[in-house]
């Protein structure tokens, strides 16, 4: 078994997202036609990028972009995901690039960080090439496109989130709740938790 970033985004939102779903297997509630209407969006979307002129952006001084790949499927011993585009540049380095069919409001959600962080230890791994930013294109602000730093530690948590969710379901392991009790308030599992 492999994880996918989401796996991980769950389980730092809380470590009992892990135990409940994947060790008791009580499912999340997820609206279906919600997931349906969102993966239209997402296609309409994909066909109208214009993906080249934001290649010629997104360069560093004397570091152009100088190889793109497209929907790359990554794996490592513990994650796999499809990162939209992977950018190679000319001093040796890569990014991850996301779209996101979303606004941009000054913000950006820990949940897209920490994906990237993911796609981040996803390319080193594959591509043995370092990765130290990553970039989201929030398609309905006009194809706006946000930098993002990713340091070596962004990339060792999400690899130690990576092992506790293992750890968790190998020996059946109860975690403790999140510190954040709001979240609870609208959790799905909060009739079952005992917080
Ligand atoms: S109710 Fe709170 S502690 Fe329990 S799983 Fe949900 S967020 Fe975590």
């Amino acid at each position: 078994m492999t994880l996918t970033p989401s796996h991980i985004i769950e389980y730092l939102f809380c470590p009992r997202f892990t135990y409940f779903e994947y060790v008791l297997g009580i499912p999340q509630y997820e609206d279906k036609n919600y997931k349906v209407m969102r993966g239209r969006h997402l296609h309409d979307e994909r066909l109208e990028r214009n993906k080249d002129y934001l290649r010629r952006r997104l360069g560093r001084p004397g570091a152009p972009v100088v190889e793109k790949l497209v929907d790359q499927y990554l794996t490592n011993a513990f994650l796999r995901g499809v990162v939209d585009e992977v950018l190679a540049f000319g001093d040796e380095s890569m990014a991850p690039l996301d779209y996101k069919f979303a606004e941009y409001k000054d913000k950006i959600f820990s949940t897209y960080q920490t994906q990237l962080y993911c796609y981040a230890w996803l390319i080193e791994d594959n591509f043995d090439r370092r990765v130290d930013r990553g970039f989201l294109v929030y398609t309905r602000s006009n194809n706006r496109v946000v930098e993002v730093p990713i340091t070596d530690e962004n990339k060792a948590d999400v690899r130690r989130a990576a092992e506790a969710i293992f750890s968790i379901i190998d020996r059946n392991f109860f975690p403790k709740a999140t510190k954040a009790k709001a979240r609870c308030v609208t959790c799905t599992y909060r009739n079952v938790c005992i917080k």
